[in-house]
């Protein structure tokens, strides 16, 4: 995962490596946001820290793919835009069927490469 090394994503993947799903937390306002950033975008605060999400939300938007782009993904599959419990939203794939409003959980697969991060349905 040399590659992925960086100040500002490590965290994120350091804990995607132990099957976590790392978001930040701004200390000053208390907004979550991912992708990684250097500062809030809320409030522009640089008072950031690292937290375990719950890895819990619900479907905002999802799309199906007919197209191959991926090995790994033969199509079709769908992919969604899940906005978790603490608010930052994240694309991943999710099971056949899975429509908007659904309630979905992170999961990570392992790989020589790099965490990969998919949405399963919420028991
Ligand atoms: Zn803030």
């Amino acid at each position: 995962m040399t590659d992925l090394l960086d100040p500002t994503t490590d965290p994120y993947w350091s804990a995607a490596a132990e099957g976590k799903l790392a978001v930040q937390r701004c200390g000053s306002c208390g907004r979550h946001q991912l992708y990684p950033r250097p500062f809030c975008i809320g409030c522009t605060s640089a008072d950031l820290a690292w937290v375990e999400a719950s890895g819990s939300g619900t479907v905002y938007s999802c799309v199906t793919v007919h197209l191959p782009v991926h090995d790994e993904l033969p199509p079709p599959y769908t992919v969604a835009l899940v906005e978790l419990d603490e608010g930052p939203r994240l694309l991943g794939p999710v099971p056949d069927g899975v429509s908007i409003g659904d309630r979905v959980v992170a999961q990570w697969r392992q790989t020589d490469e790099r965490p990969v991060l998919s949405f399963g349905r919420a028991s």
